[in-house]
């Protein structure tokens, strides 16, 4: 199925998008999509599906050839407008850190981008720091740190504007299991305190099924939705869901999604 309907009032709106890319790919076509205020939806599917396109289109980092994306409360319907505001997060899949500077100044620099005076960026910055769990480690250099430290930096990063929308561009593809189990816990504690809607991009049944209360899965060529699956499990999730039956049998359902959408 293609017409995905939110459960709550939507943030994001999408409809009849489709991008076709200035070398003549058509990356995505067709795709219908309301993301629900405060959910969690990862976007799932093989490479090249488009998932990565969708995203970066609810960023405002590109436009859509055809269609429309609307953002609740932006009536010009362009994300970039939030975006420039700082309602909109983005966490892509490498860190993006400035080597040359320490983890505090990173994290402050979309608040001094914004205006915000050293002081108070500061201060903002070390909270955000804090609730990635890097409290002591505001001066220490990128290269000091470790993969998963510079992923959580780059998450504090997106979320000391305190955005309403937080995208991730399969975020932890690159960090050991682990590290990402540990990061995908501390990732839905912070979704659940600080109440951002968030849309994930994964190719990992595993993950997207831990994380999301949706999944919309998606094939390639064209990129498109094909089903859109519900986790009906309760938050918080942690270890427990991890190895739980339940949690098993979500992983097959949307296992078994994922193979029908490759045309297997
Ligand atoms: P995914 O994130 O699911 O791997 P992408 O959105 O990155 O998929 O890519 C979808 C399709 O669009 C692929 O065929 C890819 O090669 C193509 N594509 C992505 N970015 C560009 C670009 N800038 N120019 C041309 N083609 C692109």
């Amino acid at each position: 199925m293609t017409g995905v309907v939110a459960a709550g009032p939507s943030v994001v709106t999408l409809q009849g998008v489709g991008k076709r890319y200035a070398n003549g790919t058509l990356a995505v076509q067709g795709v219908e999509m309301a993301i629900g205020q405060g959910d969690f939806v990862s976007l799932l599917g093989p490479s090249g599906c488009g998932k990565s396109t969708v995203l970066r289109m609810v960023a405002g980092l590109i436009a859509p050839t055809t269609g429309r994306i609307e953002m609740a409360g932006d009536t010009r319907g362009a994300a970039s407008a939030l975006r420039a505001t700082g309602d909109v997060g983005f966490v892509f899949q490498e860190p993006t850190l400035m080597p040359w500077s320490n983890a505090l100044k990173n994290v402050m620099l979309p608040l001094r981008l914004a205006g915000m005076s050293r002081g108070e960026a500061a201060d903002r910055a070390a909270a955000a720091l804090a609730s990635v769990g890097l409290a002591g480690f505001e001066k220490s250099y990128p290269r000091a740190l470790s993969g998963g430290m510079k992923m959580r930096v780059s998450i504090a990063r997106a979320l000391v504007t305190k955005p309403r929308l937080l995208l991730m561009d399969e975020p932890f593809a690159a960090l050991d299991e682990i590290t990402r189990h540990r990061l995908n816990n501390d990732l839905l504690t912070l979704w659940q305190d600080e109440r951002f809607t968030a849309i994930f991009v994964t190719h990992s049944v595993f993950e997207s099924v831990y994380l999301s209360r949706r999944i919309v899965v998606m094939a390639a060529r064209p990129g498109r939705v094909v089903e859109d699956i519900e986790v009906n499990a309760a938050y918080p999730r942690g270890e427990v869901f991890r190895t739980s039956a339940e949690y098993a049998a979500h992983c097959r359902q949307v296992s078994e999604a994922l193979h029908r959408a490759m045309g297997e």
